[in-house]
């Protein structure tokens, strides 16, 4: 059977009959289960403020474009970011008419702290940073450096449903933290993710924002017995971007099962790096600081011949994945090619072993085993 890089795991029963709940209530939309499901994501995290969104690409440009409304950004004022993520990370950034400053990352494959500092200009307004792999980097430095600096942060937790740092959930001292439960992150739903305002009234702006900036939603209505509760104003030039019941349902029992299932994927780190340990001349791993425990949503390595090892690896029907190839080659970010030196090398050596609840450790041997015989050939 091919190994994929990814393959996520549903409780399907569970999920079924909660998905059953909003069929029979004629209820799939907005309200009821995302209702519940921002509660449940609340208490998880110990966040202030959540709200169900569809997806978290919407969620990171919704968030950039209420703090630039709030706090008076201009076009072309300036965000530091990472050019090793996702391009929704950054796109969110252009689409609200700023510009994305690319710092290097360092070994953690996080934004390095001195090279944001280098980065910092009269018009720099936040600092854009995504927990790679679930790995938090280091994050801390980075909030001194805003705070410090007057900049907002801004965290792209794409890969951190789960992670912790010191214990707990790390998030409370970003502006907005944004996650995705995208079909293929820890937390899978379908499409969904959750903005997380540290400012309630920024989050009472974004309910209204992700439902076209209508001042009142719909289960509020419906389930208002007034005489006009059909009645309602426009406040924003919002976007459709909130999430539905169905996606919530899904949400709410996979949440129940994060940690368990995280704590296999670190055990399947573990099981990596002991096999591949005898590589570690050749091979190397990602750094994590002292107190972070991740979620595990990759496992990263970098090697030489990368592409003649992926292509190794697909002979034996086996599938990794490159997280990411740097966004300054990508024709919209190519202003900065060559600016991000160490992210220019990770992302020709980068390589995501496959990381998902139905491998096993006979799986990881195998996978090692190819990876051994090539990288000693
Ligand atoms: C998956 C991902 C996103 C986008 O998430 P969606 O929910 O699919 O919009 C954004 N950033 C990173 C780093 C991601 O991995």
């Amino acid at each position: 059977m091919a190994i994929q890089v990814f393959k996520a795991k549903y409780e399907i029963n569970e999920c079924l009959n909660e998905i059953r709940e909003c069929l029979e209530a004629g209820w799939t939309g907005l309200g009821f289960k995302t209702v519940q499901f921002e509660e449940a994501w609340k208490k998880y995290t110990g966040l202030q403020n959540t709200h169900f969104i569809n997806s978290s690409t919407i969620g990171l440009y919704m968030a950039i474009a209420i703090l630039k409304n709030e706090y008076n950004w201009k076009n072309q004022d300036e965000i530091i970011t990472t050019p090793i993520t996702f391009i929704s990370t950054n796109h969110a950034i252009l689409k609200s008419d700023l510009k994305p400053v690319f710092a290097d990352i360092d070994d953690t494959m996080c934004l390095d702290p001195k090279s944001v500092k280098s980065r910092i200009s009269e018009r720099t307004k936040a600092v854009m940073y995504v927990g790679i792999g679930g790995n938090m980097g280091n994050y801390k430095e980075i909030v001194n450096i805003c705070r410090e600096n007057g900049l907002k942060l801004i965290i792209d937790a794409a890969h951190m449903s789960g992670t912790r740092l010191d214990g707990v959930i790390p998030g409370q001292e970003a502006d907005v933290v944004v996650y995705s439960y995208q079909a293929v992150k820890n937390l899978p739903t379908a499409d969904s993710g959750m903005i997380c305002f540290k400012d309630s009234r920024l989050d009472e702006i974004v309910r209204k924002y992700s439902w076209l900036g209508i001042n009142k939603d719909t289960y509020a209505r419906s389930s208002n017995n007034g005489a006009y509760k059909w009645k309602y104003d426009v406040d924003y030039l919002g976007d459709k971007g909130h999430g539905n019941s169905v996606m919530a349902a899904i949400g709410l029992v996979q949440l129940k099962y994060l940690d368990r299932d995280n704590s296999y994927r670190r055990q399947l780190s573990k099981w990596y790096q002991k096999e591949l340990d005898h590589l570690k001349d050749k091979i190397k791993f990602v750094r994590m600081e002292v107190g972070c425990e991740s979620s595990c949503h990759l496992f990263q390595i970098l090697v030489e011949r990368r592409d003649e090892l992926i292509q190794e690896l697909n002979k034996n029907d086996i599938y990794p994945g490159v997280h990411y190839i740097t966004n300054t080659d990508y024709k919209m970010y190519s202003y900065a090619k060559g600016s991000c030196t160490y992210a220019d090398y990770v992302s020709a050596h980068v390589l995501s072993l496959p990381m998902h609840m139905y491998l096993t450790y006979e799986d990881v041997k195998k996978i090692c085993n190819v990876i051994s015989c090539f990288v000693e050939s």
